[in-house]
Parts: C-alpha cells; structure tokens; sequence
C-alpha cells in the first residue's frame, strides 16, 4: 500500500500546526517533498526565507548544492524525500530552540514512521543531535550507526555536513561531498543483506 495517503493527512494536519512560537512568524509549515515511499530521507535543521516561500525544503543557494550531490550520485530530488526538524522557519533564521525542536520532532518521528526508509541522512549538527545528543559532526560524518530509536525502531543514520555549510566553507564542502559519495554504495549493500 502507497505511503502517500498517509502522509497526505499527516501534512495537512501539520499544516493546521500552532504548537509553538515559530508559526506565528512564518508564512507556512514546510512538512517536507518527496518520495512518500522514499528510501532515505534527508532531515536539515529548518527552512529559510526561500523554503517559508514556497513550501518546499531545500531551495535556493543551498538546495542547488543538494540538487548538485545528487546529480552526482545520480539519484533525483524527487526519488528521496527532503524534510527538516522544525517544519517553521525562525524569525531571521535564527537557530530553532531546544523546545521548539522538541515540540516539533512529534511531527519528524510521523514522517519517519510513515516513510520507513533504509537510511536516515542529517543535514548539520541540529539534525545529528536530535538522534545523537552530544555528538559532534566532526567525529560522526560519513559513518553508518545503527540505532533503536523509540516509537520508530532500528534505522541506519548516515550523518553529514549541512549544504550551507559546504556552501561557505571549502574544506567542508570537500568533505560533503565525499560523504555524499558514499551513499550509493550504502544502498547496494542494504540491498545485499
Ligand atoms: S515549528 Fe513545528 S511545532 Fe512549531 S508550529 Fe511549526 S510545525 Fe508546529
């Protein structure tokens, strides 16, 4: 059975969303596009000025160097599913709170149980330590780890940079990229086991 009915439903209540502060500052909840039967699932940290906009996560300057990666691994943007921890922008792209990261993940952990993908890729440190608390990117990035998460169950994370951040910075772009690399590869052997 498609997963599209499901998350149908599920967007449009989380659309009707008021749980915390951020929707009273942005133009629309940003749920997420994408596969519904998606095998990864790409998770940043919230959308910015252009995804409040359109509604749709990873636009702009950093959306083109996604779209850019997965050229690359030649896997298009419609055949995984893009989303962030909170589905609000923060006022001047502040960085979204504990609380409000908290308050939200209830709709992040619908759309992973829906979705059910082979691998969870985070985008950045928010992301990363939303699964891995206390975690640092630098120590974690292009690794597989197997975890039990609860009320979802086990999933592989797959933690990498943030394309914003491989947007301003060289070196971290260099290394995006090579952990983007990566994937295909995780996918063949998921498919062998
Ligand atoms: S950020 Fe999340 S919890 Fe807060 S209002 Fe938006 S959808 Fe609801």
């Amino acid at each position: 059975m498609s997963n599209q009915p499901q998350l149908e439903k599920l967007n449009l209540e989380m659309s009707a969303c008021t749980k915390c502060i951020l929707r009273a500052t942005c133009q629309r909840v940003v749920f997420g596009s994408g596969n519904p039967e998606a095998k990864i699932i790409f998770i940043g940290e919230a959308p910015g000025k252009k995804e409040d906009e359109l509604g749709i996560p990873f636009m702009g300057s950093t959306g083109r160097i996604l779209d850019k990666m997965l050229e690359g691994i030649v896997i298009k943007r419609e055949d995984v599913y893009l989303t962030n921890l909170c589905k609000c922008r923060p006022p001047e792209n502040r960085d979204p709170l504990p609380e409000e990261i908290n308050v939200c993940s209830y709709w992040l952990e619908k759309q992973i149980q829906i979705i059910n993908p082979k691998i969870i890729v985070t985008l950045g440190r928010y992301a990363l330590n939303y699964f891995l608390p206390d975690t640092k990117i630098s120590q974690v990035h292009g690794e597989i780890t197997e975890l039990k998460i609860p009320k979802i169950g086990n999933q592989k994370l797959f933690p990498l940079h943030h394309p914003a951040a491989a947007r301003i910075n060289r070196k971290t772009r260099a290394i995006f990229t090579q952990d983007f690399q990566k994937i295909p590869n995780i996918l063949n052997q998921i498919k062998k086991d």
